[in-house]
Order: C-alpha cells, then sequence, then structure tokens
C-alpha cells in the first residue's frame, strides 16, 4: 500500500470526509453500502479506474467478493451456460496461476491445453502461433502476470490474428494497473485486489457486456456478473472498506501522473533489479528476458547454501518478504506499484555488498 493513502485512511477512520470536505460524522465501515455516501465512495472508485485504465465504455467494472481464485470458477459459470453440456474452453499455461485456473474450470467446461510452458520449468511464453485453439471454445485464458514464477505477458496476444473468435480471459491479479491494457483484445480481466490495488477481500472483474447473460444455471446470484453489473456492484453488500481504500489508490496513481507514470517506474524499478542480477556471478534469473516479470522478480544464489545468510542480512538492512514461493524456492522480490525505486535501490546496495562479503 502507498504510505500516503494508509495515511489517508487513518486521519478519516472515524470521520470520513467528502471531496468538498464535508464530514459524514462516521467512518466507512459503518456506512449503510446503500446510503448516498458510499453510493459517491463507489462511483467515483469506477470512474477513476475506468479514467486510469482507460476503460471503453461497452466493458462493465465489477467490485467482487472471493478472489482470483474465486474467478477460477466464476468465469467459467459465467460464460459456460447455457447448460447442454461443457464447451471447450482453452487455457495457455505458464505458470501455477494458469495451471489452478485450468484444473477449476473441468467442474464447468471441458478445458484443453492449448500451450503450455511446463517443459521449459515455465521460464517462457510458448509462441501465440504455435497454440493449438480449439474450434468453438467458449474462451481463452491466460494469466497475464505469474506470480510466482515471474513471467509476464508483455503484449496481449490478438486472438482474431490467430484465427479465433473466442473472447480473452485475462488473470491480471498480480500486475493490473502497473501498466496499459490493449481492451481491444480482451474479453474479460480479473484480479484480486491484494497485490496492487487495495486490500484483500475486494476482486475486480472488467467483462464486456456481450459476455454477460451466458451463465450456467448452478452460478451463484451473488457470483453473476449480469446481476453484478445491472446492480452497479450492489446486488448484495460489496466489501466497502477495500472499494473505499482502492478508490484512494486509483486517486494516488492519478496524482502520481496515471498508468503511464507507473508503468515508466516500473520498467525503471525492474530494469535496476535485472541488471543487478545478470551482471552478478551470485545471483542468476532463469526466466527469458523477453517475458519477465516488472512485478515479481525471483532470482536464485548459485551457491544454495548461501540463501539463509542472504535472508537473514536483508531482514537486518529492513528488508523483507524476499523469501521465495514455497514451490520454487530461492528468493522473490514483489516491486508493486507501492514500491518505491528508492526500495529497489536498498536491495540492489545490499545484494551488491552480500555478493562482495560472500564470493
Ligand atoms: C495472488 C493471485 C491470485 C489470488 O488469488 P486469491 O484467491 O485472491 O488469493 C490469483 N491469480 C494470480 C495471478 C495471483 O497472483
Amino acid at each position: 500500500m502507498p504510505l500516503e493513502v494508509l495515511q489517508r485512511a487513518a486521519a478519516e477512520m472515524t470521520n470520513w470526509h467528502d471531496a468538498s470536505g464535508n464530514p459524514s460524522g462516521m467512518g466507512v465501515m459503518e456506512m449503510s453500502h446503500r446510503g448516498k455516501a458510499f453510493g459517491s465512495i463507489v462511483q467515483q472508485a469506477e470512474v477513476c479506474l475506468r479514467r486510469l485504465l482507460a476503460v471503453p465504455e461497452a466493458f462493465h467494472i465489477l467490485f467482487m467478493q472471493g478472489g482470483g481464485l474465486g474467478q477460477n470458477a466464476s468465469v467459467p459459470m459465467n460464460l459456460c451456460g447455457p447448460d447442454f453440456g461443457k464447451p471447450a474452453v482453452d487455457f495457455v499455461i505458464t505458470g501455477s496461476w494458469s495451471q489452478k485456473s485450468f484444473q477449476e474450470a473441468a467442474k464447468y467446461g471441458a478445458p484443453h491445453i492449448a500451450a503450455s510452458a511446463q517443459e521449459s520449468g515455465f521460464h517462457h511464453i510458448p509462441e501465440p502461433g504455435s497454440w493449438q485453439l480449439s474450434p468453438g471454445a467458449r474462451y481463452v485464458h491466460i494469466c497475464s502476470n505469474e506470480t510466482i514464477h515471474g513471467v509476464e505477458f508483455h503484449t496481449l496476444p490478438d486472438l482474431r490474428a490467430l484465427g479465433s473468435d473466442a473472447p480473452l480471459i485475462v488473470d491480471f491479479s498480480s500486475h493490473v494497473a502497473s501498466r496499459t491494457v490493449d481492451w481491444s483484445r480482451v474479453g474479460l480481466a480479473f484480479a484480486g485486489a491484494q497485490k496492487n490495488l487495495g486490500p484483500a477481500g475486494l476482486t475486480l472483474v472488467v467483462v464486456r457486456d456481450d459476455l454477460l447473460g451466458a451463465a450456467l444455471d448452478i452460478c451463484p446470484n451473488a457470483f453473476n456478473f449480469k446481476n453484478i453489473a445491472d446492480n452497479a456492484s450492489l446486488f448484495n453488500t460489496p466489501p466497502t472498506y477495500g472499494i473505499y481504500m482502492a478508490g484512494l489508490v486509483f486517486d494516488w496513481l492519478e496524482r502520481l501522473g496515471g498508468i503511464t507514470a507507473i508503468e515508466a517506474r516500473n520498467i525503471e524499478k525492474s530494469a535496476l533489479l535485472y541488471q543487478t542480477i545478470d551482471s552478478s556471478g551470485l545471483y542468476f534469473n532463469p526466466v527469458q528476458p523477453s517475458c519477465r516479470s516488472r512485478m515479481n522478480v525471483p532470482f536464485f544464489l548459485h551457491e544454495p547454501a548461501l540463501e539463509s545468510a542472504f535472508l537473514q542480512g536483508a531482514e537486518q538492512a529492513g528488508l523483507l518478504q524476499l523469501r521465495g514461493h514455497k514451490s520454487v524456492g530461492g528468493l522473490r522480490a514483489s516491486i508493486y506499484n507501492a514500491m518505491p525505486l528508492e526500495g529497489v535501490q536498498a536491495l540492489v546496495a545490499f545484494m551488491r555488498s552480500f555478493e562482495r562479503t560472500r564470493a
């Protein structure tokens, strides 16, 4: 979370003020989600996000719950109906998150692996021209930033150019709002808020209008995208505090100069870290340079026995949460939007000094 956002939330924790500075006499957690004050908070958040990410009018912005994994079920439940047997759904597997989405989809559709990077250990993205897309697939799913393996699509695939009419479904949980999005290539994108947008508990769905209304009968009403869209995210009680906090983050991003400004900062931060890794004799990153993530930078030590000394020294230097995901081991720096350049500079300085003293 950006420090400024936390400070602003703290300052109005017990008494929220509207844009003109009028006090409401209560905190956001105490408001009715149907009241005027919260109505203005949710509407502002939507308008601000639409402007930031340049979301076209043909798309609905939905604020939901259930997280990224909830969407692994919600997406097929919403797009695989009506219930006349299980339609084909295509997956491009580039790491653990797309793998999880693939597994969940089997309950609602007939998932098919159009391409997989497993043979490289999830260190590359299979060339879109080589994807085996199913004719008539209901959709094609990708994870545009694999958080654990550190693999990112720097351009979204153009399915029409590949001869497919299927909508592209994008799990952009871990790099949403870190870069611009080419919506002309997207049918639906979803994200758990907790990496780049705000606190855990809020889930963002951006869905093209023509994809609504194809839900399976078993789809719960509270997870039916059409219900949420028809009720402007107020079908049932949404995660109100999460929406408020995300709104403050959107406002912070706009004041910083919008998505192009944060994207430039993210390029600078990640380039500094990858250069440090690539030029060292101690650290390495196994991902193909053309698809390295700007948000999640996994790295390994040529001498794995030094890992615990690295983590201990880093912690003493105030550099926290650098242990790699347990499924891949090693180290990982997650340098989301809120991480300032100074944070990466401090990490790089520590990495260099650790290498000098240990090598
Ligand atoms: C973190 C993450 C999720 C999160 O799932 P939750 O259900 O919100 O915990 C999904 N997809 C990706 C790519 C992620 O990084």
